[in-house]
C-alpha cells in the first residue's frame, strides 16, 4: 500500500506520519528529514537544498524527484510507503505514479490534512524536534515531559531554522497544497480530507479509519 500525507506546513503531516507507521508498520519517507539528514552531514545535495530550505522555499523539482526515485528503489519500499512532504505540486505527483506505476502498484490514499492558516501560524512557531531520533513535539499541544529534552531517547530538542516566524509566514504562502495537486487525486479517487483541528488522537484515528 502506498499512501500520501498532503497538507500546509504544520498541519501535522510529521507528528501523524510517525504515529501511523507506528500503528501500520509502514515505511515513512519523509522528504524533510531526508533533506535535513544531509543538511546535518554537509553533503553536498544537503548544501543545495539549504539555500532554498532556510528561506522557506521548496527544493527544485529534478533534485527532490531524483532523491526520492533513488528511495523507493531500494527493495525496503518495495511493500509499500506512507509519503510525506512529497509530493508537493503535480509534477512531482506525476513523477511519483510514473515510477509506482512501472512496480505495478499506484497511490492508494492520498489524505489531506486541513487546518486553518491562524491555526498553522501558532502551530509551527511552537514546534521542537528531537536531534537524536527525530519525534516531533509542541510546546503547547504535545510537550515533553522535560522542557528541551526528548521522551524518547534523551536526546536534544532544537527549532527548526525554517520554523522561525519570518519564515513561516512565507512558508505557508509557498508550501500550501496548489489545487491543481489536490485535483489531481481527486480525479483519481483517491482523495480522503480529514479535519487536522482535532486532538492528536482523534486526527490519528480518523487518519486511520480513512485506509482501513
Ligand atoms: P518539511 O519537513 O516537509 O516541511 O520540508 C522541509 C523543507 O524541505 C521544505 O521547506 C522544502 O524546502 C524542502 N522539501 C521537503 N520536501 C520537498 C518536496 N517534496 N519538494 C521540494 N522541497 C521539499
Amino acid at each position: 500500500m502506498y499512501i500520501v500525507l498532503l497538507g500546509p506546513p504544520g498541519a501535522g503531516k510529521g507528528t501523524q506520519a510517525q504515529r501511523i507507521a507506528a500503528a501500520t508498520q509502514l515505511l515513512h519517507i519523509s522528504t524533510g528529514d531526508m533533506f535535513r539528514e544531509n543538511v546535518k552531514n554537509e553533503t553536498a545535495l544537503g548544501k543545495l537544498a539549504n539555500q532554498y530550505m532556510a528561506k522557506g522555499e521548496l527544493v527544485p523539482d529534478e533534485v527532490t524527484i531524483k532523491m526520492l526515485l533513488e528511495r523507493i528503489s531500494r527493495t525496503d519500499a518495495k511493500a509499500g510507503a506512507m509519503f510525506d512532504g512529497f509530493p508537493r505540486n503535480v509534477v512531482q505527483a506525476e513523477a511519483l505514479d510514473e515510477a509506482l506505476r512501472g512496480n505495478g502498484a499506484k497511490v492508494d490514499f492520498a489524505l489531506l490534512i486541513s487546518v486553518r492558516d491562524a491555526e498553522l501560524m501558532a502551530r509551527l512557531g511552537g514546534r521542537w524536534i528531537c536531534r537524536t531520533c527525530g519525534k516531533l513535539y509542541h510546546e503547547k499541544n504535545d510537550p515533553p515531559k522535560k522542557h528541551g529534552i526528548c521522551d524518547a531517547c534523551g536526546g536534544e530538542l532544537y527549532q527548526r531554522e525554517d520554523d522561525r516566524p519570518e519564515v513561516v509566514a512565507s512558508r505557508l504562502e509557498k508550501q500550501k497544497p496548489p489545487a491543481a495537486l489536490i485535483e489531481h487525486y481527486r480525479k483519481a479517487g483517491t482523495l480522503k480530507e480529514i479535519n487536522g483541528e482535532q486532538p492528536l488522537d482523534a486526527v490519528t484515528s480518523a487518519l486511520l479509519e480513512a485506509i482501513r
